[in-house]
């Protein structure tokens, strides 16, 4: 147990948590985040298994704002990023909005190296992180906020004056709870599921496309991941669309890898060898179908703030600017 309190309290260590808590402490905040998970990410992970790596969250980031655009540069600049450059087909008719975006012209795809969680796992290291620290309750105090987290079968406690959320809207409704005034926006905003394929293979495959949006069918996407830098061993990640995957999200994982497996075979025409490993992996909270346009939420009252990319866009760029408006916010 400690009797320190921290001047904020971030929970959840991906792209939203940490932009805040990095700016917070840049400016000279006293700042602890907490995570859930065993390591930095969140949405944006990266899966290794023998000798393949799959990023089966977020695929690659853009930047359309300046002030993301001068981040990457930054992160560019320390080898935390690369851009990728990898040609992507397109299967099926372009959607109206994604033909839309498509004549916005070319856009630099960029990937974390060794993974798509490289940046937050430097971010992390120059902050209090704690992981595997699962946030149970936030209590209101007179000062600001009372925080239980289970860690290793323990309850911790945790004090700070401000309070940073950017667990997924439903998660985010629980902790605060019904009295929360940001309690009925959360509660009511619904995040889509998909469901994600990871096959490793022994060899590399003889296919002439390594990465695809899908347009029609089962599936959204797939990738090539060690067409990416820095990843070794051929390995291969699908997504399934937000439909299709809230109709499988709960039936038994080896027929729904199955299905996604059979679709994908169809869709490239078949291939040369069986996967060595395959796993899929269930994203419940993956995206907002009508994310929010302001940035985060606040309680300016209550002094608790919520941040998530579901608050700005489905991108990662809309999680990092989430986190940095927390960050403006609590110190301007
Ligand atoms: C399948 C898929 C594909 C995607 N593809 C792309 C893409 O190609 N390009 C792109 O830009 N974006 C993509 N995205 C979106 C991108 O991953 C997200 O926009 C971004 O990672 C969201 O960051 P975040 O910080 O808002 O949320 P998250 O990454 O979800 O972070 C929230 C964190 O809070 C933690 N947490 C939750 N509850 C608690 C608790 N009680 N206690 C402690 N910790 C808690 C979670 O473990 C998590 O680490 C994709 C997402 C998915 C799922």
């Amino acid at each position: 147990m400690t009797e320190r309190i921290w001047d904020a309290l971030v929970v959840g260590a991906g792209w939203a948590g940490l932009a805040a808590a990095d700016a917070l402490h840049a400016a000279g905040q006293s700042v602890v985040v907490l995570e859930k998970a065993r390591g930095p990410g969140g949405r944006s992970a990266t899966r290794r298994h023998n000798d393949w790596s799959f990023d089966h969250g977020a695929q690659y980031f853009t930047a359309y704002s300046e002030a993301f655009q001068a981040s990457l540069a930054k992160w560019s600049d320390l080898g935390l990023v690369r851009p990728w450059l990898e040609p992507i087909g397109v299967f099926g008719q372009r959607p109206d909005h994604l033909s839309r975006l498509d004549k916005e012209g070319p856009v630099t795809r960029w990937v974390g190296v060794p993974g798509n969680n490289a940046v937050l796992k430097a971010l992390s290291e120059g902050l209090a992180t704690h992981y595997e620290h699962t946030v149970t309750a936030v209590i209101p105090t007179e000062g600001g906020w009372r925080i239980e987290a289970k860690a290793d079968g323990q309850t911790r406690l945790f004090l700070a004056k401000q309070l940073v959320v950017t667990a997924p809207p439903a998660q985010s409704a629980a902790l605060l709870g019904k009295a929360s005034a940001l309690f009925p926006v959360l509660n009511a905003h619904v995040m889509a599921p998909t469901l994600a394929l990871m096959l490793g293979f022994d060899q590399p495959l003889g296919l002439d496309v390594s990465a695809g949006f899908v347009n029609d069918g089962p599936l959204s996407w797939f990738c090539r991941q060690n067409t990416k830098p820095s990843r070794t061993g051929e390995a291969w990640v699908i997504h399934a669309t937000s439909q299709w995957s809230d109709a499988h999200l709960d039936a038994p994982q080896a027929n729904v890898g199955s299905k996604m497996y059979q679709a994908w075979l169809e869709l490239v025409g078949g291939i040369d060898q069986e996967p060595t490993w395959m796993q899929t992996h269930r994203w419940r909270y993956a995206q907002s179908p009508a994310p929010l346009d302001q940035g985060y939420l606040s309680d300016k009252d209550r002094r608790v703030w919520v941040a998530g990319d579901w608050c700005n866009s489905n991108r990662v760029e809309g999680a990092w600017l989430s986190g940095r408006g927390v960050a403006q916010a609590l110190t301007t």
